[in-house]
C-alpha cells in the first residue's frame, strides 16, 4: 500500500486535487451556503492563479518536500520514530495526529506575530469564502510552512506514507471546509466530531477579529477544542456575516498582482489576535 502510493506520488496528489476541486465545485453550485456576489471568473482565476505560483515557488526553492524528506530522514536514522522502534500502524496515526497540530500550532502563529500575519491576511482578504479560498495563500507563507513542515519531519521521523497521506488529506479537507456548501445541521453537528467543516471554519473569515481568531484547525476540530480556541457560530449567523478583514476590501484586491505586494501594504499594526476586542 505504502510503495504503491510513494511510486505513484505525483497521480495521487493530483487525482485528489482535482477530484475533490470538481466536487466542491458542483457541490457549491447545487447547494449553496451564502449568496455569491462576486463573479466566479474573477476569483477563480486569480486565486487558481496563486495556486500555480506557489507550486513553481516550492519546486524552485526546495530540492526534496515532505516526502522526500521522510525518505532521507529514514535512510540516515533522523527523527524519533527512526530512532525509537515503534509498530507501524503507531508511527503511522502519530504522525498525521502530530503534522495536524503542528499546522495547527503554525496557523496561530501567523495570527499572532505581526510580520507573518502580513503574509497569512492575504488569504483573509478573500471577499469571498468558497473551495477556492481554501488554496489562495501567499508564496512567502507558503515557502515558510514548507520549511516548519521539513523541521518537523526531520525531528519527528515519520513514515513517507504517512506524509502523503496527511498532505492529500490537508489539501482535500482545506477545499472541504472552505466551500460554500450547505450541509443539514444535524449532518454538520455529527461531521464536526471528526472533521472541520465548512459552518466551523467560516467562522474564522469573518470580519470580526473575535471570531478570525477562533477555529484555527484545518483538518482535525480536536485541537481548537483542546487549546480553546473553538467557537461553534459566527454572531451574525452565516448568510449575514461579513467575510474578509477591513484592510483591502475592494474587486481590485482581489487581482492576483495585488495580493502579492498585499504584505507590504498598510500597517501590520491592529493585527487581529492582539486587538482591542470590537
Ligand atoms: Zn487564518
Amino acid at each position: 500500500m505504502s510503495e504503491f502510493l510513494l511510486a505513484n506520488e505525483s497521480t495521487v496528489r493530483l487525482s485528489f486535487f482535482l477530484g475533490v476541486l470538481a466536487v466542491m465545485a458542483l457541490w457549491e453550485v447545487a447547494a449553496p451556503r451564502r449568496r455569491r456576489d462576486i463573479p466566479r471568473l474573477l476569483r477563480w482565476s486569480n486565486n487558481l492563479g496563486v495556486v500555480v505560483l506557489d507550486t513553481i515557488c516550492v519546486r524552485l526553492v526546495f530540492p526534496v518536500v515532505a516526502v522526500g524528506m521522510a525518505l532521507v530522514a529514514e535512510r540516515h536514522g533522523w527523527g524519533l520514530f527512526n530512532i525509537v522502534a515503534t509498530p507501524a500502524w503507531l508511527a503511522f496515526t502519530s504522525s498525521v495526529l502530530v503534522l495536524d497540530l503542528a499546522i495547527y500550532l503554525q496557523h496561530v502563529m501567523f495570527h499572532a506575530v505581526p510580520a507573518l500575519w502580513r503574509l497569512h491576511r492575504m488569504h483573509h482578504a478573500d471577499l469571498e469564502f468558497d473551495v477556492t479560498t481554501g488554496l489562495r495563500f501567499h508564496p512567502g507563507e507558503i515557502l515558510l510552512s514548507m520549511g516548519i513542515k521539513l523541521a518537523v519531519v526531520v525531528v519527528l521521523g515519520p513514515p513517507a506514507a504517512a506524509v502523503l497521506v496527511f498532505e492529500v488529506l490537508l489539501n482535500a479537507t482545506s477545499m472541504f471546509n472552505h466551500s460554500n456548501v450547505r450541509l443539514p445541521a444535524g449532518l454538520d453537528r455529527m461531521l464536526r466530531l471528526i472533521v472541520v467543516t465548512p459552518d466551523m471554519h467560516r467562522v474564522h473569515h469573518s470580519i470580526h477579529p473575535s471570531e478570525t481568531n477562533s477555529n484555527f484547525g484545518f483538518n482535525l476540530p480536536w485541537w481548537d477544542r483542546l487549546l480553546g480556541t473553538y467557537r461553534p457560530q459566527p454572531r451574525e449567523g452565516h448568510e449575514e456575516m461579513t467575510i474578509g478583514i477591513e484592510q483591502f476590501r475592494t474587486r481590485r484586491d482581489l487581482w492576483l498582482d495585488r495580493m502579492l505586494i498585499q504584505p507590504a501594504l498598510g500597517p501590520a499594526s491592529g493585527y487581529p489576535i492582539n486587538r482591542e476586542e470590537d
